[in-house]
């Protein structure tokens, strides 16, 4: 096998950025590259390494080694690490922000917003390193005591989406760090360098070599499959399509093999005949169209009960028609490109489907001409939810409004789904919200709000759309495991 000598970094935007896989603490370069493309004008940003398996088995190998020092450096010692990577991502915001926009399409603005999250999600990690406290107490009946602790679960595969690039990476390796895992991330195809950034980031903070690894590839089934068919990996944690997660859960069944999935969603956005419209109609906007509709949680059926379905779609189409479409790096774009040309035709057939099943365009529906990926803003008016169309996650810059007359009747129509990730409902009654927020089938319900992500909060979901928790303190306990130590005590022989 001949040694691959493709260059480890590239410039971009001026700026040098690492391409090769990261393994046991060196950028190391594949036998082949892919091109990593800007979906606002379909140009080649950088090519970058394409990991084969045996790359794939070598950061394993890597994680494997480096699991036993890094699961037992005293929790100081590992805080001290994250509160420097803290810092060093902090410095290089701008950096990673625009390659976030370079390689997602997402405008600046939202960018920013992300990275910021993400520094938080690290923060909070780094500021309970110290704090993963257990339990005494004796036993039921037994002249002993039950010490519980928790102990790191072991090496773990963490897999991400393109759509939140650094959000993804930062919250669960910050996790499975946090918790004194090791890991190899494996990148999506589409917006690596953005990993790559976050890794170099935990690299120069000086996080020893092994602790986390990462590989692209464009190989990913393969590539996984390998992992996962490897009993020294200890958990796999993905963000992603159901089909796939479904796909990794039955290969954990191999080993048993620890999992968490954040999966798709079909969130149900309810706007009662008491909800503040202006509210409403602002919020549904921000939950439908940020990141171009390409988010999980993303408002993917619009409940509104008919009282006010009139006053509300008006206002929401009004909105909807003022936002800016464009590259991300024009400071006034508010909707920015679809990943790509192959997903931007998947919008295209989603718009046919609608106006076949006889959904009523109010907006939009149409392909922006030009070099990028662009699609308007587009809003339906869906009369017949007796599709299926009605219930699979569009992931796309597309509303569909549907009406109901009752409160009971918006339930019924949000929990008639397979998934079950984030809710949403407006009304100004505290009665109402609490009622319905129980009655909804869902991980998450955002009251008179669109937008929920916080790292003290446990975001995840339940049915189709996956098992687990990020964020919160649940967070950190997905790559733990509980350890009981039974320890006898002998009163008499204490002296006592
Ligand atoms: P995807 O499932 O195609 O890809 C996600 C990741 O899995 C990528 O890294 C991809 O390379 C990899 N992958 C693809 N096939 C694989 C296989 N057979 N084995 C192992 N890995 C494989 O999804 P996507 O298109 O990147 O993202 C869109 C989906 O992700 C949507 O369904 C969305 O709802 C979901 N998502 C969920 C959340 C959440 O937190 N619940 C967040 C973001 C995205």
């Amino acid at each position: 096998m001949t040694t691959p000598t493709a260059p480890v970094t590239a410039q971009v935007r001026g700026r040098e950025v690492p391409v090769g896989l990261y393994v046991d603490g060196a950028w190391t370069p594949a036998a082949g590259t892919f091109p990593v493309l800007n979906p606002a004008n379909g140009r080649t940003i950088a090519q970058v390494a394409d990991g084969s398996v045996d790359q794939a088995r070598a950061a394993l190998d890597a994680a494997v080694s480096a699991s036993d020092t890094w699961r037992h450096m005293p929790p100081r010692e590992r805080a001290d690490l994250f509160h420097r990577a803290h810092r060093l991502l902090l410095r290089r915001a701008d950096e990673i922000v625009e390659t976030m926009t370079l390689e997602s399409g997402k405008p600046l603005g939202e960018a920013r917003g992300e990275f910021q999250l993400s520094a938080d999600f690290l923060l909070w990690y780094t500021e309970q390193i110290a704090h993963l406290h257990g339990t005494y107490a004796h036993g039921s009946r037994g002249s002993y005591r039950i010490v519980t602790t928790h102990q790191p679960v072991g090496p773990c595969l963490l897999i991400t989406p393109w759509n939140f690039p650094l959000l993804m990476i930062a919250r669960k390796a910050g996790a499975a760090l946090a918790a004194g895992c090791t890991a190899v991330v494996k990148s999506a195809k589409e917006t690596p360098l953005t990993c790559a950034l976050f890794v170099q980031v935990l690299h120069d903070a000086g996080f020893p070599a092994g602790v986390v690894n990462l590989v692209h590839t464009t190989a990913s089934s393969r590539v996984s499959a390998a992992l996962m068919a490897d009993s020294r990996l200890r958990k796999v944690s993905f963000t992603g399509s159901t089909g796939v997660g479904s796909t990794l859960l039955g290969q954990a069944a191999a080993h048993i093999t620890n999992a968490s999935m954040e999966l798709g969603g079909d969130g149900p956005f309810l706007v009662l005949d008491d909800a503040d419209l202006d509210l409403a109609a602002e919020q549904a906007i921000a939950c439908k169209f940020r990141n171009a509709g390409q988010a999980c949680v993303a408002a993917n059926r619009i409940i509104v009960d008919r009282r006010v379905a009139g006053e509300f779609t008006a206002r929401f189409v009004a909105l909807a028609e003022k936002l800016k479409v464009g590259d991300g790096f024009d400071p006034s774009t508010e909707v920015g490109p679809i990943i790509s040309a192959r997903q931007r035709d998947t919008v295209k057939e989603l718009v046919d489907g609608f106006t076949r099943i006889g959904a009523t365009l109010l907006t939009g529906g149409q392909e922006v001409p030009g070099d990028g990926f662009f699609f308007e803003p587009t809003v339906f008016s869906v009369t017949e939810a007796d599709h299926d169309l009605c219930h699979q996650e569009l992931f796309a810059p597309i509303a569909a409004i549907y009406t109901v007359d009752s409160v009971a009747e918006a339930v019924r129509a949000a929990n008639d789904t397979g998934y079950g990730l984030a809710a949403y409902v407006f009304t100004r009654s505290v009665d109402r919200a609490v009622a319905v927020s129980e009655h909804l089938d869902f991980g998450m319900v955002g009251v008179n709000r669109g937008i929920m992500a916080d790292p003290a909060a446990p975001f995840g979901g339940i049915k189709a759309s996956g098992l687990g928790r990020e964020g919160g303190h649940e967070a950190i306990h997905e790559f733990l495991e509980s350890k009981y130590l039974a320890i006898t005590v002998d009163e008499k022989e204490a002296g006592l």
